[in-house]
This record gives structure tokens, C-alpha cells and sequence, in this order.
């Protein structure tokens, strides 16, 4: 059987899953959305995601037209019919068809897109020797402009560093904010580990509340490591003992090089690893 995509309530097989041209989803990535895991069958941390979601839609005037609770059904569902244990969940809410002008308040009916796949995970040679990125030159969007905080379907801010990326031979890339501070990647978060404290961005650095990040933040505090959010320079990337990037599809991911220059002694560190250890007991038990 071919994957069952969930539609406005309907399942409908991948192969002839699709919506309408008029959507302003389509037409201007006017929506919100999320990417989730799950573990043995179980969303990790759904009621997180789906906070952020109607974070999210709440922030771009968006009625999302189910409960929450229907919501976490209909994702429970969806995974239930395709037999997915360990996978991941896009959960897609759009403004809705209209007309080609940009008025949303046209537009009647928002759609509600529920995909579930099992997970492309990065080469496990990423995790174990870490990744090279390079600082991309597009700026992160400035908050007052499109506040990453919201996760919108326009990505477009985010494929243009990560084009950036894929010209200097790297999956991921290093985004700065408008005042030249450490925000993010382009899908993930960034945390630095410098004389045993965990160093990473706040919020308001202009980057995504990471699902993740808030996971790992609380892994290191119960393993007795400070953590400390912080504005943080490039300055700060070249010195750090350790470096690495959450995200829920790429969980945790060493980084060992960034514009050319080995973090640390270029290897993935005793912290970045005891984290990962910690995450993978969180997610998938002992
Ligand atoms: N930042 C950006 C820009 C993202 O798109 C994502 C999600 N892929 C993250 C950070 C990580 O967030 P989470 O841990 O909730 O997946």
C-alpha cells in the first residue's frame, strides 16, 4: 500500500496527494508549519510542536480549523495507517485557496496537510566524524520583518543560505542575524561548548525555538553542564572547544569545521557526545 497522505480530513495516496494551485500556501507560502520525529510509533514531544504551531499561526493571523486534540489524533492516525515507527511527521497548515491577489482575508478555508514518511537521516559518517559548514552571506530574516520565531512555510530566507551551503560543498550553513550575531542553520539550531558550558543563541537572536534545543538544553542541565543563552559571535564559533546542530530530523550532529577553520581539535567532543548518548536514551530508551 502507498503512503496515505491526510487532507482537510481524507486520506489520500501519496501519488495523487495535491492540493490547489489557488492555495496561498502555493502562491506565496502563506502558512505555518512543523516537521516532527517519531519514535516507536509516538510523536516526540507533540504537544510541544503543536504549541509551536498555533504559536505560529496565531502570529500570522491563521485559524488553524481543528482542536488541538483532533489535531494530535489526526497525526496519531496518519502514523498508525502507515505503519510508521520511527519516522517523520510534516504537519502543514495553509491559508487556504483564494484568488491571485494576496488578500487573506479571501481566502475561506485553511488546509490542513498531514505527511508522514519514514526519515531521510544525514550519512551516519556525519555523525560520527562531523560536519563542515561555512557562515552563509544571506542574513537571517530580521525579526521585525518575518520573525523566525514563526515557522512559515516561506523558506525561501533559509534556502538561499543553504544553496550558499551546497556551493562550498556543505549540507548545512551558518546564518547570521541582521547585527552580525550567531543565529542558526538553515534547519537547525547551533550550540557551542566553550570551558564546559553550553552556549547557545536566544530567542531573540532572531531563530526558531527549536523543539530540540529546549531537549538538549534540559539533557545538559540534569547532566550537571551550565547552559547559558547568550548573543555569540563568529568570534565565538572559531574559539569554541565543541560545536554542534539540533534539529529534529538531524537530532544531534557534530560540527567540526566552520569557514575553513577546525573547531577544537576538529573532532566531535566528550560533550557533543555525551548529549547525543543522553538524546538517544530520551528518544529510544536504553
Ligand atoms: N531552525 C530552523 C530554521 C528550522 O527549520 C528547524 C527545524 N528543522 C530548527 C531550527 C530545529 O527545530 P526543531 O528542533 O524543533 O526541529
Amino acid at each position: 500500500m502507498s503512503l496515505q497522505v491526510y487532507i482537510n480530513g481524507h486520506y489520500v495516496p501519496k501519488e495523487s496527494a495535491s492540493i490547489s494551485v489557488f492555495d496561498h500556501g502555493f502562491l506565496f507560502g502563506d502558512g505555518v508549519f512543523e516537521g516532527m520525529r517519531s519514535y516507536g510509533g509516538r510523536v516526540f514531544r507533540l504537544e510541544q510542536h503543536l504549541r509551536r504551531l498555533w504559536d505560529s499561526a496565531r502570529s500570522i493571523y491563521l485559524e488553524i480549523p481543528l482542536s488541538r486534540e483532533a489535531m494530535a489524533a489526526a497525526v496519531n492516525a496518519t502514523l498508525q495507517l502507515n505503519r510508521i515507527d520511527d519516522g517523520y511527521v510534516r504537519l502543514i497548515v495553509t491559508r487556504g485557496q483564494g484568488t491571485l491577489g494576496l488578500d487573506a482575508h479571501l481566502c475561506t478555508q485553511p488546509a490542513v496537510v498531514i505527511i508522514t514518511d519514514h526519515i531521510a537521516l544525514y550519512p551516519a559518517e556525519f555523525y560520527e566524524q562531523g560536519l563542515e559548514i561555512i557562515t552563509a552571506s544571506t542574513l537571517r530574516n530580521h525579526p521585525a520583518a518575518l520573525n523566525p520565531r514563526i515557522k512559515s512555510l516561506n523558506y525561501l530566507n533559509n534556502i538561499l543560505a543553504k544553496i550558499e551551503g551546497h556551493h562550498a560543498g556543505c549540507v548545512e550553513a551558518l546564518m547570521l542575524n541582521h547585527k552580525g550575531e550567531v543565529a542558526e542553520c538553515t534547519g537547525d539550531n547551533i550550540f557551542l561548548v566553550r570551558a564546559g558550558t553550553l552556549l547557545t543563541p536566544p530567542t531573540d537572536a532572531g531563530i526558531l525555538e527549536g523543539i530540540t534545543r529546549d531537549a538538549v538544553m534540559e539533557l545538559a542541565v540534569a547532566a550537571g553542564v551550565a547552559v547559558r543563552e547568550i548573543a555569540l559571535t563568529r568570534h565565538d564559533v572559531y574559539v569554541a572547544d565543541e560545536c554542534f546542530l539540533t534539529g529534529s530530523a538531524a537530532e544531534i550532529i557534530p560540527v567540526v569545521k566552520v569557514d575553513q577553520r577546525p573547531i577544537g581539535d576538529g573532532r566531535p567532543g566528550p560533550i557533543t557526545r555525551d548529549l547525543s548518548a543522553r538524546f538517544r536514551t530520551l528518544t529510544r530508551g536504553r
